[in-house]
């Protein structure tokens, strides 16, 4: 171990043999016990010394040593919390957010939401006055600092995972050192799994080269884990990269582990991703039956975000998804790319914390030496800006790109950012937040684009509906895939399906789900998703209150379907494509740069082809994806954004 204590700052590392910790899964020892086996347990007075005596820590210990659940506990017992102060722990993750809070509560034997709570965006659990730990995303805490600028309730600040570099913790440590010059009290912690020591290696390099990469390899995966069934016992953590792919290697695996039940004990198969079901949380931290094989099928939230107990064995796909943003052609799209060096050895740190374990890389060792990066790009470089701006100048800050970043974001890409922003009413020509849409958008907690459909539906009479729709797009998706039923399950989409596109279509399976008497049962009849759709009536309660705080009536359009799709233009006209009649049967072109991009096969719109349409995201496979597709007449974006589209030329274009 190494502690630094100068000038600078205090900073910590520490390393520990693999074997130590955690005996409690053999249910013998109690939680003190447990806590005081910890490898972070021996730095407890340093660390708390280190705080006392500097503005900024910074922490670094590998996964599993205890520092999310064990430093505010520190920092609570040596007296930080007291006088209504918050010690504040924040995480990229809202799953690991929730699950680090609950644990925590737990140790300290005291109910979640009380002395211990968490928020995540549209869910608070925690009592002003008696909360003083919070867990919260790093998201969260920024949208905090438009109330509380100085974020004066909190005396530590531990802002926790910090090596993953995700937009908003870069955004968040630009503006607490900002905050540390006004607030000499304040106290910072920055933990990481690892050391960081990256080259910021420039976006257009890497990113090339990934994409290729991505897609050709995401299929078989599910032979590695099986193979791994022949081991010693013990359990699989396999890593692999989204929703999509981890249910179905879930479902092969359930499949494949009952013809092998014969020679083999049980598996239990559970998958891991954010939006889990809390049932389904729980069950990953349960300890494993007696005589029965875990095997977690994760996305690399299991990384370094929350620590499994009992992996003894690891399969690393080497791929995971990441977000890409180009400001040339302005899409930003999730991309199954591969990961860093960096990731890779995190992964394989999962297998055997408790004895010596194993970990299968699903690629060969060359292609390990000779041409996976060595460490991973912030996030800050390969994202689109716009919310990151728009936090910034709802913060008062106007030099963004002056701004003292942990990681310069790209000067095209922030252009691109205020050009968008400019177009939708939301910063005037001084690039200033304009009264009273920038300042009502910035309020939202929603991406901006979404939220200037809201605001424009509450002009053009249909808040209703885009609330609705807002609240559906939050989530993932309200679709339930079952394999082998493909045509089962496009019939009961049809029931629904509008021609005008996805979001109409949603409105009707919302109509639906409420004339059912919100029931499980219809939706499993009709392949809808019942916990999407319990999550989307409480996100649209939350939305109706920020509403009503905005002063916007509700009102419904009674089917109008018109004045919802331009409501839609005028959030999203940046997004809008035409198709190209003469080529590739389906294929469109964005507008604004000429990308090549198809209707996603999940979109109610796939092989319908309408002529103009706007689509709300991207994802890319083998092709660019449009994901939630409408069909638009194309002189409402002239209509919604005249600068942005005889900039483009449109008004030259035949309709
Ligand atoms: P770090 O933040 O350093 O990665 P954590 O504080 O998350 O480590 O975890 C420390 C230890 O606490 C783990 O090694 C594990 O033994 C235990 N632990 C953490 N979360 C849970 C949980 N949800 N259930 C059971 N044990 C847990
Ligand atoms: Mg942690």
């Amino acid at each position: 171990p190494r502690l630094v204590d100068d000038e600078e700052g205090g900073i910590l590392f520490f390393s520990t043999p693999t074997s130590s910790s955690s005996s409690s899964r053999f249910g013998y020892s109690s939680i003190d016990k447990q806590r005081q086996g910890l490898p972070v347990y021996k730095y407890r007075n340093g660390i708390l010394y280190l705080v006392e005596n500097h503005a900024t820590t910074i922490i670094v210990g590998e996964t599993g040593s205890g520092k999310t659940t064990q430093i505010p506990q520190y920092l609570n017992e040596a007296g930080w919390a007291e006088g209504g102060r918050v010690i504040a722990c924040t995480q990229p993750r809202r799953l690991a957010v929730q699950a680090v809070a609950s644990r925590v509560a737990e140790e300290m034997g005291v109910k979640l939401g009380e002395e211990v709570g968490y928020i995540i965006r549209f869910e608070d659990l925690t009592k002003p006055g008696v909360t003083k730990i919070k867990f919260l995303t790093d998201g969260v805490l920024l949208r905090e600092m438009m109330d509380d600028p100085l974020l004066t309730n909190y005396s530590v600040i531990m802002v926790d995972e910090a090596h993953e570099r995700s937009l908003a913790t870069d955004i968040l440590l630009g503006l607490l050192k900002k905050i540390q010059r006004r607030r000499p009290d304040l106290r910072l912690i920055i933990s990481s799994a690892t050391i960081e020591a990256r080259t910021m290696s420039s976006f257009f390099d890497t990113s090339g080269r990934m994409h290729k990469k991505a897609g050709d390899e995401i299929e078989p995966k599910k032979e590695p884990a099986i193979l791994s069934v022949e081991e010693p016992i013990g359990d699989i953590l396999v890593f692999l990269t989204g929703q999509d792919d981890i249910d179905s290697a879930v479902q092969l695996l359930t499949e494949e582990a009952q013809n092998l039940k014969k020679n083999s004990s049980g598996l239990v198969v559970l998958p891991l991703y954010s939006g889990l079901s809390r049932g389904d949380q729980d069950l990953i931290f349960a300890p494993t039956p007696r005589g029965k094989r875990k095997v977690i099928v994760s996305t690399n939230i299991a990384e370094t975000s929350l620590t499994l107990e009992g992996i003894v064995y690891v399969v690393d796909s080497g791929f995971s998804k990441q977000r890409f943003y180009n400001p040339i052609s302005d899409i930003e799209n999730l991309v199954v790319a591969p990961i860093s060096k960096a990731s890779a050895r995190q992964r394989a740190g999962r297998a055997g914390r408790v004895r010596s374990g194993k970990c299968y890389r699903l690629y060969t060792e060359e292609y390990f030496v000779k041409e996976m990066p060595a460490e991973g790009i912030p996030e800050m470089q390969r994202s689109n800006l716009v919310s990151c701006v728009i936090q910034l100048k709802a913060l008062g800050i106007d030099n963004i790109l002056g701004f003292d970043w942990p990681a310069s974001p790209p000067p095209e890409a922030m252009v691109r950012a205020l050009e968008v922003l400019y177009s939708l009413g939301i910063l005037d020509e001084d690039a200033k937040l304009t009264s009273p849409i920038g300042f009502q958008v910035a309020e939202i907690p929603l991406d901006p684009m979404i939220s200037k459909m809201i605001m424009s539906g509450s002009l053009l009479g249909c808040s209703e509906e885009v609330i609705t729709v807002a609240a559906i797009l939050s989530v993932q998706s309200i679709w339930v895939a079952v394999r082998g039923v493909q045509k089962e399950m496009d019939e009961a989409k049809l029931r629904f399906a509008a021609a005008e596109g996805d979001h109409v279509t949603f409105l009707n399976v919302y109509k639906g789900f409420l004339q059912s008497g919100k029931s499980s049962q219809w939706c499993y009849k009709n392949f809808i998703n019942y916990h999407a759709m319990k999550k989307v009536l409480e996100i649209r309660e939350q939305l109706k209150r920020i509403a009503h705080r905005l002063g916007i009536a509700l009102k419904s359009c009674e089917g109008d379907t018109q004045v919802l799709r331009k409501a839609v233009t005028a959030g999203f006209f940046a997004n809008a494509c035409r198709l190209e009649a003469f080529s590739q049967a389906g294929m469109y072109k964005t507008i604004r740069s000429s990308q090549e991009v198809y209707i996603h096969p999940s979109s109610v719109l796939f092989r319908v082809n309408p002529k103009w349409v706007i689509f709300h995201s991207i994802v890319s496979t083998d092709r660019q994806y449009m994901r939630n597709v409408i069909a638009i007449d194309p002189s409402w974006l002239t209509e919604a954004a005249p600068q942005f589209y005889q900039q483009q030329g449109l008004n030259k274009v035949a309709y």
